[in-house]
């Protein structure tokens, strides 16, 4: 009897210790993602280049009108940012950024780091090579890289239908070619010209005040009744008269 006992015991012993060891595996980092991983959990207050990191990744989730500052710096603007990129993929909305919000950051971006559903070759199809713009080429491609995590939470929050990419770094005798403005935003790389699938141009452009972008033109605009263009300049700066813009 005795042994019986001792014997069950042990064996829930050696259950509760199986357990415990699962859910330290489970709070881990998912696994080493390809591009890059988190080695902390990140929360108010905090600083580094890992909060960086998740800046770029969380920037499309700044509020309606605002923009977060990449700055290395958790403040309550990116806690803020962090709670709606929670709420948005149905996590607990806390504004920490632990192992689930990195598991879903993991699953939404590909090993170059760009998200799942924009690629760089679509931000560029102008020369390829990222040169000939307004900044130098490694500015340009980080601004679209940045641009394109914006553009996946703007996706998102419209029910994940396709955007096609018609435009996005130009090199200047590019923006000649198209006739863009002489300082147009795409010689910075910070800049997409889309166009939706699934619902309006109208409703791209409203719903993109939501996510980071400062710059926003569309539908009555001149030159912008077929496409919604977006932007990141540094001061507000939107027009689209007939979506009530
Ligand atoms: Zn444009």
């Amino acid at each position: 009897m005795l042994r019986r006992m001792l014997r069950v015991l042990l064996s829930s012993v050696l259950l509760t210790v199986g357990l415990a060891s699962a859910s330290v595996v489970a709070s881990a980092p998912a696994h080493a993602d390809s591009c890059y991983t988190w080695g902390r959990s990140l929360s108010e207050g905090m600083a580094g280049d890992d909060v960086a990191q998740l800046q770029i990744r969380v920037a499309g989730y700044p509020g309606y009108g605002d923009a977060l500052a990449i700055d290395g710096d958790f403040g309550p603007a990116t806690a803020a940012a962090v709670s709606r990129f929670q709420a948005a993929y149905g996590l607990t909305a806390d504004g920490i950024a632990g192992p689930q919000t990195f598991g879903q950051i993991y699953a939404l971006q590909s090993p170059d780091c760009t998200p799942l559903h924009f690629s760089y070759g679509e931000m560029n199809q102008c020369n390829g090579d990222w040169s000939g713009g307004a900044v130098d080429p490694a500015t340009a491609q980080y601004n679209e890289l940045k641009t394109m995590w914006k553009l996946e939470a703007l996706r998102h929050a419209l029910g994940d239908y396709p955007i096609t990419i018609t435009d996005g770094f130009r090199s200047s005798s590019c923006n000649d070619d198209v006739g863009g403005v002489p300082d147009s935003r795409h010689l910075y790389g910070d800049a997409a010209d889309m166009v939706p699938s699934g619902y309006s141009l109208c409703s791209l452009a409203q719903e993109a005040r939501y996510h980071g972008f400062q710059g926003i033109f569309g539908p009555g605009f001149p030159g912008h009744d077929t496409h919604v263009h977006v932007d990141s300049e540094d001061y507000q700066n939107w027009s689209a008269p007939d979506c009530g813009i």
